[in-house]
């Protein structure tokens, strides 16, 4: 069956969206939204996937000017489209079962052991749009009672981060000022036959742990927990020869509940306690202890905790504590990339990367310095709902959903990466002033003209005498020579379907850097070109940019200026 004029529309048109937003247009996205109009189509889909096949190749053959054109006339129908489903992510249904208006409160809780990055940032927002669905409060609770891994230096990061993402909790307090009243449940838990010391090996406990057995000193007498408990405290054991394990079921299916540590000793300083303490409470121990007693009502946390669930009441039963609700969602991860801080931290000391805020990396500060807003971040992060399927998307979704936000805003400029000059006689002294953006309100970027200028290379290789163009926004020429350098004569202003090519005036030119950021992984290994550059020029206006403006470089994308001194600027 032949497909007809209509659903051809539809394809013409998906298939130029997807050819802006990607590059290139690709079949499937267009193919599955095809038929989600007209279902009908599914008994017919090899000549549905035939029409979408020719459509295709006809879009991917455009060139850029000739898309843009076309995706102009659909412009409108495309924002509205954007803005119906940003609306359609926030009302995602954000509510949870038992959860009460006014009575709620929930917490961050960061390790202050190295960067925030976006896989912090849904349970930030997600917490952050239940506490205004519920009129509670949020609160930031620093999970620092790890001596080794912690510092100041990341609990300052984290805290600018938050600010900068918008987010403001109503106190905030951490784990490690708290150590001495956790002693206190220790001891408690001792008294009630709910913990025990033990000084079994590492390897030993391992085992155990695997085979499901008691070691002997399960069946220890609270007389001997205490006063080995006490032999902790008083610092007659060193690192890793003692701990307080939970008194729980060596044989249970999950295995968080085979006697897991709840403190350990460690007599490294502490970046916020000094060497005040070394015996230092477990995750499992301090937080739903911390939670229960800072009246924390509801905890939302990612899946890969739900395990750790059981454990987390049983601490509290075992202590007579008030149990929070717990509700559980899909972590949100991108696709080959890093956010281990252990393999953050190896792949700068290899020099791999440049920093924390490498922009190849998926921290906050790599997508801040990258021109990622805060905004997109947010949308980023809700988009996915409260949902448990597994989440991990191409960073294009983020980058996609940023582009959408700033690129009404940002300058388009010419840039040209291969210039041949140009002569062109009648035109000296002459002014030309071309729109910043579309906005109305854009301004513009004004030029005297000298009568030389750049064009691409690659433009010029097609030009032959006698040959009309049109030099983009401005005027339109006639070809009189080709060479070393092409000669040309003005033509007027009129518009005309005529090709049109970039220039920017010789004048002021800058020698400009592009940097594009690709993916960081490729697979399991570092992507060789996770981060490639092009150099060339972007016309004069160029100088009057600051740090952190962001550019549409025609035919090129959105780029930030990273840096003014090295003209360089970031693929965003
Ligand atoms: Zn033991």
């Amino acid at each position: 069956m032949a497909i007809n004029a209509g659903i051809r529309g539809l394809i013409r048109k998906l298939a130029v969206k997807n050819a802006i937003d990607y590059g290139s247009a690709r079949d499937g996205p267009i193919l599955a939204k095809v038929l989600s109009k007209d279902p009908s189509l599914k008994s017919e889909i090899k000549s549905v996937n035939a029409a979408i096949k020719e459509i295709l190749a006809e879009v991917n053959s455009l060139s850029k000017a000739e898309l843009e054109k076309e995706y102009d006339k659909h412009s409108a129908e495309f924002e509205q489209e954007a803005a119906r489903k940003a609306e359609k992510s926030s009302i995602h249904n954000f509510s949870i079962q038992g959860a009460e208006q006014g009575n709620f409160v929930t917490r961050f809780p960061p390790e202050p052991g190295g960067y925030m990055h976006i896989g912090h940032a849904k349970p930030l927002f997600v917490e952050d749009e239940l506490r205004r669905v519920y009129g509670g409060e949020l609160l930031l609770y620093f999970d620092d009672t790890n001596p080794d891994n912690e510092r100041q230096e990341f609990v300052d990061a984290f805290k600018e981060d938050l600010k900068w993402l918008g987010v403001q909790f109503e106190r905030e307090y951490y784990a490690s000022d708290n150590i001495a009243r956790l002693y206190e449940y220790a001891n408690v838990a001792i008294r009630r036959g709910k913990a025990y010391v033990c000084i079994c090996d590492g390897e030993r406990i391992k085992q155990y742990r695997m085979e499901g057995k008691d070691c002997e000193h399960k069946k220890q007498g609270m007389e001997e927990n205490i006063a080995r408990w006490n032999d902790m405290l008083e610092g007659r054991f060193s690192d890793n020869e003692a701990i307080l394990r939970f008194s729980s079921d060596m044989g249970a299916a999950n295995t968080t509940l085979r006697d897991p540590t709840l403190f350990r000793i460690k007599h490294a300083s502490h970046y916020r306690q000094g060497k005040k303490y070394f015996i230092w409470p477990t995750y499992d121990f301090c937080t739903p202890i911390l939670d229960s007693t800072n009246g924390i009502t509801d905890v939302v946390r990612s899946k890969e905790y739900e395990l750790r669930d059981e454990l987390y009441f049983a601490v509290l039963d075992a202590l007579g504590l008030r149990k929070p609700r717990i509700t559980s969602f899909s972590r949100l991860e991108i696709s080959n990339n890093v956010t281990s801080k252990r393999k953050i931290r190896e792949l700068i000391a290899e020099g791999k990367i440049s920093g924390w805020d490498d922009p190849r990396l998926v921290t906050i500060r790599a997508l801040m310095k990258r021109g990622i807003t805060a905004e997109a971040i947010k949308q980023f992060s809700l988009g996915f709902g409260l949902g448990k399927a597994e989440s991990v998307v191409d960073i294009e979704m983020l980058l996609n959903i940023n582009r959408r936000i700033v690129d009404p805003t940002a300058k388009r400029l010419f840039f040209i990466e291969d210039p041949k000059p140009m002569h062109i006689e009648g035109i000296e002294g002459r002014i030309v002033e071309m729109k910043l953006n579309s906005q109305p309100d854009s301004g513009y970027r004004k030029y005297k003209l000298g009568g030389d200028l750049f064009i691409n290379a690659s433009d010029s290789n097609r030009l032959q005498k006698g040959d009309t163009v049109r030099l983009k926004d401005a005027f339109n020429v006639t070809i009189k020579g080709v060479g070393e350098k092409i000669e040309a004569t003005y033509q007027g202003d009129a518009q005309a379907e005529i090709p049109r090519i970039q220039w920017i005036p010789k004048d002021g030119a800058m020698e400009c850097e592009l940097v594009h950021i690709g993916n960081l992984l490729e697979g399991e290994s570092l992507n060789g070109k996770s981060m490639t550059s092009t150099k060339g020029y972007a016309e004069a206006y160029a100088s009057v940019l600051k740090e952190g403006d962001l550019v549409q470089f025609e035919r090129r994308g959105l780029f930030k200026l990273d840096s003014r001194k090295a003209m360089s600027f970031l693929s965003m």
